[in-house]
């Protein structure tokens, strides 16, 4: 096999034959074997039938069920794991990302041996203002204070070949922020712009409240970061109220000023309050990562993988 389709479908009814056919149609010139592992993530509509439907194709089909909606993050990792081809390529089923691009990164890796991915990142953008600042803040805190590198856009759309697969494999941390493993990994990643397209059918699932979640995941993934800014708050804090305690000393001992306060104290009690819950907030963010991987918990649970017969023996 040569190449493998991971694609990680929820609630994608309609857009699975439509991705079907597309890929059919784009990948014709091809001259190698490919499959398509298709990872339902606990649908709630009518995509795993969708799904059974292209098993009668004459295209290899693997489909992966969940037991219930893992995340795509958990999907893409199910895909990769259950992939067979020297190549894989991750990509969505709403049509967004054009098979075709697929098509064009294979030939660029053969093409090209000094490179072991082909990742596209979104070149154009039609977001709102306040989203796009949002990201640009988020793209620059983690490129400051995480070692990985984060590149703007970078969708999950890429093309691996079968080593960076593995390595990507080997990390079954449970919390994954993928763009920031298939940096970490290493390897040679060759950056293509692309436009995404209108989705076919259906909604995002992206909101801006779980956009914001993984940010944080992102960042509590790939830096400690945070723990050190709430070292240094703390320090700081401390280091201010030893001046005030002298200030207030002094005015006292020599000036003879009553220090009146109850304004001061209210102000300084919410104040600290404020940033103790804040760096508490931040520790049990990784506390709490911490207890759920103790724990062991498998990435996903598969009901059944189904395979059609168009696998070679
Ligand atoms: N997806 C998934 N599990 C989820 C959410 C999304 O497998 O919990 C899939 C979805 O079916 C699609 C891809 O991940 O194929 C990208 O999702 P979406 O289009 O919502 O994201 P966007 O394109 O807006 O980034
Ligand atoms: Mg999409």
């Amino acid at each position: 096999m040569k190449l493998s389709l991971v694609v990680p479908c929820y609630n994608e009814e309609k857009n699975i034959p439509l991705f079907y056919e597309a890929v059919k149609r784009d990948f014709k010139k091809a001259d190698y074997d490919y499959e398509l592992v298709f990872v339902n993530d606990g649908s709630t509509d009518g995509t795993f039938k969708a799904l059974k439907k292209l098993c009668v194709g004459d295209i290899p089909v693997k489909i992966v069920n969940f037991s219930r909606n893992f995340g795509k993050e958990a999907a893409m990792y199910a895909g990769l794991k259950e992939s067979e081809g020297d190549y894989v390529t991750v990509i969505d089923a709403d049509l967004q990302q054009k098979p075709s691009i697929a098509f064009d990164m294979v030939r660029t890796l053969e093409v090209q041996p000094e490179f072991d991915c082909v990742a596209a990142y979104q070149a154009e953008r039609s977001e709102r203002k306040v989203l796009s600042f949002f990201k640009n803040t988020f793209y620059r805190l983690i490129n400051k204070f995480s070692d990985t590198e984060f590149v703007k856009g970078a969708s999950d759309f890429r093309t691996f070949r079968r080593p960076m697969v593995e390595a990507i494999l080997q990390m079954d941390e449970y919390f994954r922020f993928s763009k920031g493993l298939f940096s970490w990994v290493g390897f040679n990643t060759k950056f293509i712009p692309y436009i995404a397209e209108e989705r076919a059918n259906g909604t995002s699932k992206w909101s801006f409240i779980k956009l914001f979640r993984y940010a944080v995941e992102g960042i509590v993934s790939f830096t400690t970061a945070p723990l050190k800014i709430a070292t240094y708050t703390g320090l700081l804090t401390s280091v201010l109220s030893v001046i005030y305690l002298l200030v207030v000393v002094i005015q006292k001992l020599f000036c003879g000023i009553d220090v009146e306060g109850y304004a001061t104290i209210v102000v300084l009690i919410l104040l600290l309050g404020g940033i103790q819950l804040m760096c508490i907030g931040i520790i049990g963010e990784y506390i709490a990562r911490t207890y759920v991987q103790t724990k062991g918990r498998p990435i996903y649970i598969a009901k059944e993988v189904i395979k059609n017969d168009k696998y070679k023996q």
